[in-house]
């Protein structure tokens, strides 16, 4: 197993392996940066493959938690952190607790919590080894479900790319294909709905296409359909990578904006979008919006504070949107050197 040479190493600022023989632990906490602030992001929960698989997975989720904070504007680093499941090996008690005495090791530089294969009683589990977590239940003090928070960051942002590539500041009428009818894609049909948006839907689950179909009159198509749906907006909000070599040329959408961690398979298929004359909306800047109601948790910040961030999205979607405009280059370049000139000025000027 290479670190620093690792391709997704990063100059990260710190990398923990931690092990506890009696309960069981294998685990890797990574902090990108701390330049912002603590790093956070959530603990993963899984049964990989292999180290090398773990490692490359910490690292390139720690790194996307630095440019989504930065982006955010929360003052936070990234940071992530990976519980490594054997084969039959389950979540216990004594697990989580020696996870937590790790990241207590860290001194609040790292703050971890929930993700995939955790959960919020997980999290308050964590919360009697150490401080440094947060999304606890909402009975102990956490801000709860984030993802109407997610989705409403998502609505903000295709208002806002609506605006810059249809030229028109109302949603009516705007046809939007939304792939995952999940806890943020149901929500952001909502939010659409009620601005007039005129919906077609997708999902693997049928009782979600019915329910979008019943509550907003949605058009339903089938998962794979999805992509070649001749509307104005596609809002990726189910998958990664949707964005692949093998469908950047079937879309016949103006935009793609929506809450789904990871959307290009690669860098060039966001390169392809931008050369067909398709706006991209980066997905990290456009679904933080449960990150900063966690981030909040943190600040002690109240909900109306939090809601005015998460609409903050959209202003900095725009500043992404005009500069990829004046200059010619993709979103997703422009973000990345937006978020890096937050968190790593003194490099830039250097
Ligand atoms: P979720 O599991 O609640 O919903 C995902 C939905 O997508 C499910 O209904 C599932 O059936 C559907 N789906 C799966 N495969 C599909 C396919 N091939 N075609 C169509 N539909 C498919 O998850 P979520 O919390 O709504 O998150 C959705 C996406 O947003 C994920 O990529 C997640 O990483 C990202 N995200 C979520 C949050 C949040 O606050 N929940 C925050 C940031 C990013």
């Amino acid at each position: 197993m290479s670190v620093f040479s690792n391709p997704h190493f990063d100059n990260h600022e710190q990398v923990v392996f931690a092990a506890d023989p009696e309960s069981g632990l294998k685990a890797i906490v990574a902090v990108h940066s701390t330049a912002l602030g603590p790093a956070i992001g959530g603990c993963r929960a899984w049964h990989y493959a292999d180290e090398d698989s773990a490692l490359a997975d910490v690292l390139r989720l720690s790194r996307g938690m630095t440019y989504k904070a930065a982006m955010a504007d929360v003052p936070f680093g990234g940071g992530k952190s990976v519980l490594m499941l054997g084969r039959d090996q389950k979540k216990t008690a004594g697990l989580l607790d020696a996870l937590a005495r790790a990241i207590e090791g860290l001194g609040g530089r790292y703050v971890a919590g929930e993700d995939i294969g955790t959960t919020a009683a997980d999290m308050a589990q964590i919360r009697r080894g150490t401080r440094h977590v947060m999304g606890m239940p909402r009975e102990q003090g956490g801000s709860g479900d984030p993802s109407p928070m997610t989705a409403l960051g998502c609505f903000v942002s295709i208002q806002q790319a609506v605006k810059h590539k249809l030229k028109t500041d109302r949603l009516s009428g705007v046809r939007v294909a939304v792939q995952g009818l999940g806890n943020v894609g149901m929500n952001l049909c909502r939010l659409l709905h009620e601005a007039g948006a005129r919906l077609t839907v997708t999902d693997v689950i049928f009782d979600h296409v019915r329910l979008a179909s019943e509550r907003f009159g949605a058009q339903a198509l089938a998962p794979d359909a999805i992509v070649d749906a001749e509307v104005d907006l596609f809002a990726p909000c189910a998958l990664g990578a949707v964005i692949n070599a093998r469908t950047v040329g079937r879309l016949k959408v103006a935009i793609v904006a929506g809450g789904a961690n990871n959307q290009l398979a690669r860098p060039e298929d966001g390169s392809a979008l931008h050369e067909r004359g398709i706006l991209y909306a980066p997905d990290y800047v456009v679904n933080a919006g449960g990150m900063i109601q966690l981030a909040a948790e943190r600040l002690g910040e109240a909900p109306a504070v939090v809601e005015a961030r998460v609409r903050g999205i959209a202003a900095r979607l725009g500043e992404v949107f005009l500069q990829s405009e004046r200059e010619d280059k993709p979103p997703h370049i422009v973000a990345d050197q937006l978020a890096e000139q937050r968190f790593r000025p003194g490099a830039l000027a250097a």
